[in-house]
């Protein structure tokens, strides 16, 4: 009998890197499909990331994950960038392509493929406005101007950030972004179609935190999205429920771009189901 112990690697780089969850929801996948597969989660500091890339053409490693601090720092590092991961400026996934890396941004897709398939909305030709200028509204942004939405609005507290990520992606996309400063409470306006909080409002341990947002004007056809996934039921879900908003979660933004991931590196259909509650005990959801 022939035996094949040689395990297929991906890895998740970053800085602090040991609550990252994605490891549970990418083995559990790797298992129902039975890959002799790991993915392990590395601390990597800044002055070892270029050793870290090295690493994984050495071991001929067929992709990863980057987090804080890497995301940026990354892309020199690597053979080719992907289009959108290019507008967004930063790289959250690794994949290989015979001997070249080839960086790529599942944040904004995972958000995406949420709202499309979860959510069964089309964001083309939809009003949509984010909240937030960070690292992920950027990649949300980019990828709804991608998909053809009519009209986005970026809300963010800090002026300058808002307004030169408004600045940058308008001028390279040529889309539909405007910026509005966010004021004590933000009014979100009739006819908007989707809210997205990409702030870190209410992410764990400020779960009580709540976006300053006045949801009473939105139609009760909107959809209403967080992409904060600890705790999935953020105070902004809830009061959308009250009003009887669909809602979105970001727990389905963090599995869509680990399907996204994992259908990169394989090539086989990711087992969404199971990566979904492969997340639970981590996250300690009931
Ligand atoms: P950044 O630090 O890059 O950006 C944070 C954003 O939140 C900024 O726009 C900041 O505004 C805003 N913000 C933070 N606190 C407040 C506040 N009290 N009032 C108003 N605005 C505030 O973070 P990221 O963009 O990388 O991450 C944002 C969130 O997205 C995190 O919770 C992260 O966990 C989540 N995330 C979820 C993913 C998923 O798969 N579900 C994937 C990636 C990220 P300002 O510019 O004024 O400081």
């Amino acid at each position: 009998m022939s035996a094949n112990f040689q395990a297929e690697l991906v890895a998740c780089f970053g800085q602090p890197v040991a609550e990252n969850p994605t490891a549970a929801m990418q083995e559990a996948a790797f298992a129902a499909l039975g890959l002799n597969w790991r993915y392990l989660t590395v601390e990597v500091p800044p002055a070892k990331l270029a050793d870290a890339i090295r690493g994984m053409r050495a071991f001929g490693m067929k992709g990863a994950n980057l987090t804080i601090p890497h995301k940026v720092a990354v892309m020199e590092h690597l053979d080719r960038i992907a289009p959108d991961a290019a507008l967004i400026g930063a790289v959250n996934t690794i994949r290989r392509e015979s001997d070249l890396l080839i960086g790529e941004n599942t944040d904004g897709k995972g958000f995406l493929r949420g709202v499309r398939e979860t959510a069964h909305v089309d964001p083309k030709g939809k009003r949509i406005v984010v909240l937030g200028a960070g690292g992920a509204a950027r990649a949300i942004v980019t990828e709804l101007t991608l998909a053809g939405a009519a009209d986005i609005l970026v809300v963010n507290r800090g002026m300058l950030r808002g307004e030169s990520m408004v600045a940058d992606l308008a001028a390279k996309t040529h889309g539909p972004i405007r910026f509005e400063r966010w004021p004590i409470i933000y009014a979100v306006p009739a006819g908007t179609d989707i809210l997205v909080n990409a702030t870190s409002i209410g992410l764990y341990p400020e779960v009580d935190a709540m976006p300053a947002v006045d949801l009473r004007a939105i139609e009760p056809a909107a959809l209403v999205c967080d992409v904060v996934f600890n705790p999935p039921e953020t105070r902004l879900l809830a009061a959308a429920r009250l009003l009887n908003l669909r809602v979105l979660d970001g727990l389905s933004m963090l599995v869509n771009q680990g399907v996204i991931g994992f259908e990169l590196w394989t090539g086989h259909p990711a087992p969404e189901p199971i990566m979904k509650n492969a997340l639970r005990r981590p996250l300690e959801i009931p």
